[in-house]
């Protein structure tokens, strides 16, 4: 079962033909032809897996938004404020990765934790620290998780503390500079490098042009938080002049691939800029709840033509695997569909025609957030690396219960998005190796 687009769920019965982690051809044995393919792949294939009745595969998931350091405190602090929870929670954890066995112990928890949801391929925040950066990026290739890992630059004297920062723009950018080499020096096929500015608030104006121009020098992809709040677009205002991803802009940030946290307060302008600039948004809809004041408005997005994936925001989310998330962005879809206060005519709480499906948020999930990074990922289809998972409907004491004569094959995906634990996900491969059992 697979979203081979936003409105459309395709499933078929079929035999998926893999070599050196591609997928070089997909028999649907719904038609004798495609029968007969299948049998003779399956019977020249050197290796086969052949899976139960009642187990589902899918396309492996694409999380956006990751801050690989926050895995430690999952699940805590959610009731503050953006700005303490930072300086509270957040910062100090992340200042602690300058010890490298205690990075090394976290990233060697995260990694197959996440692998184990589903998430094939990961686009992670690091810590401040290049070393710790380096570790997280060889502990992505030991376990088998595609990545995009990067460092994170933050040197304003205002918007960090002073015992975690770049401790000047230019070290921040040599820093950035050093640690896309190291990234680049392990090696795997699976792990890139991507430039990593925290926000704007975190960052000066010699920082964050810099980091344009090393983005621009080296053609590597850029991450960044977007107009998240109100606190952060009224800032970006005050302090240049203009909205946040116009600064982004500006500073040569707004490129091709490049990811944008959030960015639920984007105007319709706003959006068409960072649509035609090739940028797209990782839409963190848990994390949203709790500090972005606002619902990300997906269906506004795509038909503007911006590239829209979904992101765990790990920590700022507290729900880590990626299925989860697909709910999180149904739900709040429907609620700013429908507006929250009670005290307003039904005609003026809402926004029409917001709502999302569980197909519009598994292909958010897979192909829509495969696309904003630009990785052949996220279907299976010949010419995409194989990214998958398979997904046990009669697992005794799963999650997910078929019933015959109720289920047809839009409901059981709907209970697979919906129900599936980590227990239920049998099988993970990714680039064609299995990751999971
Ligand atoms: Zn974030």
């Amino acid at each position: 079962m697979q979203t081979p687009g936003p409105d459309r769920l395709a499933v078929a019965d079929a035999v998926v033909e893999v070599q050196d982690g591609a997928i070089t051809a997909v028999h649907d044995r719904s038609t004798p032809e495609g029968a007969a393919a299948g049998r003779r792949a399956l019977a020249e294939a050197s290796e086969r897996v052949e899976l139960a009745p009642g187990t589902i595969v899918m396309p492996g998931l694409v999380d956006l938004h990751i801050h690989a350091p926050q895995w430690p405190q999952l699940g805590t602090g959610l009731d503050l404020p953006l700005e303490r929870w930072l300086f509270d929670y957040t910062f100090p954890l992340e200042a602690r990765y300058a010890d490298l066995d205690f990075a090394a112990a976290v990233w060697d928890d995260l990694v197959p934790s996440l692998l184990a949801m589903g998430t094939t391929t990961a686009v992670y925040f690091s810590s401040n620290h290049a070393e710790a950066t380096t570790v997280l990026a060889q502990t992505c290739a030991r376990h088998g998780q595609r990545a995009l890992v990067g460092r994170v630059a933050m040197d304003h004297p205002e918007g960090t503390p002073e015992w975690y920062r770049d401790a000047t723009a230019s070290a921040g950018v040599a820093a950035s500079a050093a640690s896309i080499e190291a990234i680049d020096a392990v090696g795997s096929p699976l792990v890139e490098p991507i430039i990593t500015p925290r926000f704007t608030p975190a960052c000066t104006d010699s920082l964050l042009e810099g980091l344009g121009e090393l983005a621009a020098s080296t053609g590597v992809r850029v991450q960044t938080h977007c107009s998240e709040s109100d606190w952060h677009c009224g800032y970006a205002l005050d302090r240049f002049g203009v909205s946040d991803p116009i600064a982004l802009n500006r500073f040569g940030l707004l490129r091709p691939r490049t990811v944008l946290a959030h960015s639920d307060h984007l105007n319709a302008d706003e959006t068409v800029l960072v649509s035609q600039r090739g940028a797209g948004v990782a839409h963190c809809p848990l994390s949203n709840s709790y500090f972005a004041n606002a619902v990300f408005g997906v269906r506004r997005a795509l038909a503007a033509g911006l590239g829209v994936g979904l992101g765990s925001d790990i920590a700022g989310g507290a729900r880590p695997g990626l299925l989860g998330v697909c709910q999180d962005a149904v739900t709040v879809s429907r609620m700013l569909e429908d507006g929250v206060d009670p005290a307003l005519d039904a005609a003026e709480r809402g926004v029409a025609e917001s709502r999302i499906d569980t197909v519009t948020a598994f292909w958010l999930a897979t192909a829509g957030g495969a696309a904003v990074v630009d990785l052949p990922v996220g279907l299976i289809e010949p010419g995409r690396r194989f990214d998958a998972m398979a997904v046990r409907t009669d697992r005794p004491g799963g999650a997910i219960r078929l019933w015959d004569d109720i289920d047809d094959e839009t409901r059981a995906f709907e209970k697979v998005v919906r129900l599936a634990t980590t227990d239920d996900i049998s099988h993970v491969w990714v680039d064609g190796s299995s990751v999971k059992p």
